[in-house]
């Protein structure tokens, strides 16, 4: 169910809404546009019955929704989100760049890093400070000793931390000490850690699983919101398929597809979809091209002796170059509207 305000409603009507939902039992999610504010309801286990609402002060109408998604989309919000992470955006119209090592190694790696990431404009710094492995046997991470290099890169670079929470008890520290948390394709359907990031004041980069399907991940980004957490950021990271040729088949019809659903912003991660160095600068492009808000990128100032994703790291110059590129295919996309074209919309879904 969605209530749907008028452009006039003021904004102890809305409360007032918000209020009667809450005392029926539910959940309200306030969410304030550009010309409206809707509300969508969560909590209910059946369908409301939408009439006890039709006749609240500044309400313009109550939809019904069928899809099993209520907060993501563009029925609830036609504008897009911008997420605010300090004076850093993801969403509007500059292209989020987050780059960075795989993992965080040493404070000698992740220093030169970060200045190569801060000499190339971006404003978040990615690396993983828990490395959820496939072999139990490699490099997990340095753990919370990472966190001394973390707090000292955001602090010496002013650059915004995106760093993977692997469980729960991550969060904590990444409020702590981070910016933005990162769920990963291998937690995409945790859904007690979707849960607690929901309850979180941080943005949360949600990456999309390694089979998922848009619904499914639709779905993830529900959880976090049903929490109350609308800062929700989808990255698109390849899908496991057939093919041999790539680490993963990266599906940038998703970021179409996810424009004309959802509200939300989405970013592209070409270095985990492809696993090697030399397709990432062409993926990037390609996903900026397909209207991605932004891209995330790993980078090493020695590959070759990265202690993970060693192949798939671009060397500083190799990121430099691609960060142009990009930046220049951005211009040529959103100054043509192509990214953001009301067209791609869909018919509302009641
Ligand atoms: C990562 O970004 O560090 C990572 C592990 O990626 P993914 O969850 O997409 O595999
Ligand atoms: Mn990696």
């Amino acid at each position: 169910m969605l209530i749907v305000m008028k452009p006039s409603a003021t904004g102890s009507e809305i409360d007032a809404v918000v209020k009667v939902v809450e005392a029926v039992g539910f959940r309200a999610h306030p969410m304030p546009g550009a010309t409206r504010t809707a509300i969508g309801i969560t909590g209910n286990e059946g369908p409301i019955d939408g009439r006890r609402f039709e006749n609240l002060a500044g309400v313009a109408e109550v939809i019904r929704v069928t899809k099993p998604y209520k907060l993501i989309t563009l029925d609830l919000r036609p504008d897009k989100t911008v997420v605010r992470v300090g004076d850093a955006t993801i969403g509007d119209s500059e292209l989020a760049i987050i780059a960075g090592p795989c993992a965080i190694e040493n404070r000698e790696q992740a220093f030169a890093i970060a200045k190569t990431v801060q000499k190339s404009g971006a404003r978040f710094f990615r690396g993983c400070v828990w490395k959820p492995r496939t072999s139990p046997y490699t490099f997990q991470g340095l753990g919370e000793k990472g966190w001394e290099i973390m707090s000292a890169v955001r602090e010496e670079f002013g650059l915004k931390i995106v760093t993977e929470a692997v469980e729960e008890s991550h969060v904590d520290l990444i409020e702590k000490h981070g910016d933005v948390i990162q769920i990963g394709a291998r937690n995409m359907q945790n859904f007690s850690l979707l849960k607690r990031a929901g309850r979180s004041r941080l943005p949360v980069l949600l990456k999309r699983g390694m089979a998922a399907t848009l619904e499914e991940w639709l779905l993830a980004a529900e959880y976090i919101m049903a929490e109350g957490n609308y800062n929700v950021i989808l990255c698109e990271r390849g899908v496991r398929t057939f093919a041999q040729h790539t680490r993963n088949t990266l599906d940038l019809a998703s970021v179409p597809a996810i424009r004309r659903i959802s509200h939300l912003p989405v970013i592209v991660d070409p270095s985990h979809g492809t696993g090697t160095a030399y397709m990432v600068t062409p993926l990037a492009r390609a996903g900026v091209a397909a209207g991605a808000d932004g891209l995330m990128i790993e980078v090493h100032n020695q590959p070759e002796l990265a202690l993970s994703d060693s192949a798939q790291a671009l060397t500083p110059s190799q990121y430099l170059q691609l960060v142009a590129e990009v930046r220049a295919i951005h211009e040529l996309v959103s100054s043509n509207g192509i990214a953001v074209s009301e067209s791609q919309h869909a018919p509302a879904d009641r």
